[in-house]
């Protein structure tokens, strides 16, 4: 099966901001747009890093992995991401989430994930869900709903459940429709590859 067109796709998205390597720098996306409302210069930033969680997806893709991408956030700067590398690795805690969590780990040097707001294209299913209270994390953004592994509500409730001694803040549906359309092409692709 080819996923030739992939590319096209991915490269669709477009970057507000100077990219080098693994460190990415907020390059004035929020001046650009004139807004003074702490809501909307929130979402603006949301918006932003949320393009890189799906650029990230379109990376799984790329290798017919289902299209989910992370990425994690610590002070205006990207130190962890990862796309859903389940068939390529053959390991099924290979989710987006998990990557980019453990990374991050790796970058804090603790498991303690203070201050990083992770974000994700998909709801997360129960097992990144519990990662990410084990990890303490403060905030999650993530962008569609999955109505098959949802952790936040579609299946289970695991990130609202109050008896954890932990809560992680939760911002969801940022830039929903590009991430369920990034999964409807990719399952679209695969029907027809399958004709
Ligand atoms: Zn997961």
């Amino acid at each position: 099966m080819s996923f030739g067109r992939w590319p096209r796709v991915a490269g669709f998205f477009r970057f507000p901001f100077a990219c080098t390597g693994r460190v990415c720098y907020n390059s004035g996306v929020v001046d650009k747009l004139n807004v003074t409302n702490p809501d909307e210069i929130q979402l603006a930033l949301d918006e932003q890093w949320m393009r890189v969680a799906l650029a990230q997806a379109a990376k799984a893709a790329e290798l017919g992995e289902v299209p989910v991408g992370a990425v994690a956030v610590l002070d205006g700067r990207i130190i962890g991401q990862g796309y859903n590398r389940k068939e390529s690795d053959q390991d099924p805690t290979a989710h987006a989430e998990m990557i980019a969590l453990k990374e991050t780990a790796v970058a804090v040097q603790n498991w303690r994930l203070l201050g990083v707001t992770l974000y994700c294209t998909l709801e997360p299913c129960p097992m990144c869900a519990g990662a990410m209270i084990q990890a303490r994390l403060p905030r999650l953004v993530y962008g569609a709903k999955d109505v098959r592994f949802g952790a936040h509500g579609s299946i289970v409730n695991v990130l609202d459940e109050t008896r954890f001694n932990h809560r992680v803040s939760i911002t969801s549906g940022v830039l929903e429709a590009e991430a369920a359309d990034l999964l409807q092409q990719f399952f679209q692709m695969l029907r027809n590859g399958k004709r």
